[in-house]
């Protein structure tokens, strides 16, 4: 199968996607949450030394293919009383008031209070507490986007908050835009950092390059650590 520099081809019956790209080494990813192995390859290298370079990572492969597959999200989140709702790492318990003229989220120690009007729908409820999280996210960004663009030295385009399934954040370095998941509100704010520096640092290169990692980890040393804490969290839990 070819389509513009890019190929197919199987290792022992797993498929791999080969592009061909103007760089100096190969490197290989295995994509969450389905495992696609995929391999970039310097313009010209010989289709065997490709299959020679997946074979010779096929351990790897597995192991790393086996990781993701336990980290494919739990369900998504079900309004309900007394359920669990996390904010910044914190657990806090879901009660809805119904009253007339009051919409809004309050904390209250560790409950989180959902006013809502009376005989408001789940699915009401639910939007106004996805809004207040969405807000509380908004803000939080804007505060590390002041810190972190004089410090990266680049500004970002715009920064959208989106519900997304598998991924946490992505980047469009060309246009200089940032999408972050609204999931982010769960996590402590230091995650929230690194996955923001994390996009914010694929501006200055797109892909995840050695050099890519060593500019992040020259902002954020404790990067690894963070990355795997996020792993307690689940991204479709908005
Ligand atoms: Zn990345």
């Amino acid at each position: 199968m070819k389509k513009r520099g890019r190929q197919t081809i199987s290792m022992e019956g797993i498929p791999v996607e080969v592009t061909f790209k103007a760089i100096k080494n190969m490197y290989l990813r295995v994509v969450p949450p389905l495992g696609e192995i995929r391999i970039s390859a310097p313009r010209g290298t010989p289709m065997e030394t490709v299959r020679q370079f997946a074979l010779s990572k096929r351990q790897w492969i597995l192991r790393k293919r086996l990781s993701q597959a336990e980290e494919i999200p739990a369900s998504p989140f079900r309004y309900m009383d007394g359920v669990g709702c996390t904010l910044w790492g914190r657990e806090y318990h879901l009660r809805t008031e119904e009253g007339a003229g009051k919409e809004g989220v309050e904390l209250d120690g560790s409950d989180l209070i959902v006013h809502a009007l009376p005989g408001a729908p789940e699915g009401q409820k639910k939007e106004i507490l996805h809004r207040w999280r969405k807000e509380q996210l908004f803000r939080a960004v804007e505060l590390l986007l002041s810190r972190w663009e004089p410090r990266m030295g680049l500004k970002v385009a715009s920064v959208s908050l989106r519900q997304m399934k598998t991924r946490w954040g992505s980047c469009t370095p060309s246009k200089r835009t940032i999408r972050l998941n609204t999931a982010l509100a769960s996590v402590p704010e230091e995650l929230l950092e690194y996955v923001l520096v994390h996009e914010m640092a694929h501006i200055h290169q797109p892909n995840h390059s050695p050099l890519f990692w060593s500019i992040v980890g020259e902002h954020l040393p404790g990067w690894r650590n963070s990355r795997k804490r996020l792993r307690a969290y689940s991204p479709e839990k908005a």
